[in-house]
């Protein structure tokens, strides 16, 4: 699932969770993805309420500018990288330091510098300006933000 072109509309939509059936590995969940009817503002951010197509919950939704979009985005990317760059870089010098503390230090710098490259990464793949408020960042009581299906 890549990115896609930024838009007058947002492309995001929001999930519904229909169903959630726990696997050995993975949970898997099935959501109704809505599309998100609010139109860009031309500056700045637009905080907007959208009822839930489907159970009719009252969802805060904040939508960025198409600028403030693009930025957005670029600060994720520059995350990202940084964190790449960090574990890359302990990783190397882990490598340097042989068997002394410094390369645990160093190992364990990598490993963090990667699961925050890896994090940021899974969090800006959701971005388009689109920032749910309320109640929580990310799910609200089954409610995230999702890219509907491609045809
Ligand atoms: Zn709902």
């Amino acid at each position: 699932m890549s990115r896609r072109p930024l838009g007058p509309r947002p492309g995001i939509g929001y999930g519904h969770l229909v169903s959630t059936t726990p696997g050995a590995f993975v949970t898997k969940r099935e959501w109704i993805i809505h599309p998100i009817p609010v139109e860009r503002p031309e500056q700045g951010r637009l905080d907007r309420k959208v009822e839930c197509a489907t159970c009719g919950r009252e969802l805060s939704m904040r939508v960025s500018s198409l600028e403030a979009a693009r930025r957005r985005r670029q600060i994720w990317q520059v995350l990202a990288a940084s964190g790449a760059a960090v574990a890359v870089l302990c990783g190397l010098l882990a490598l340097v330091a042989g068997d002394g503390p410094g390369a645990a230090l160093s190992l364990l710098g990598a490993a963090v510098g990667a699961v925050f490259a890896l994090n940021v990464f899974m969090r800006s793949r959701l971005e388009d300006g689109v920032v749910m408020r309320r109640p929580t960042l990310t799910r609200m009581h089954g409610h995230m933000l999702r890219w509907p299906p491609q045809n």
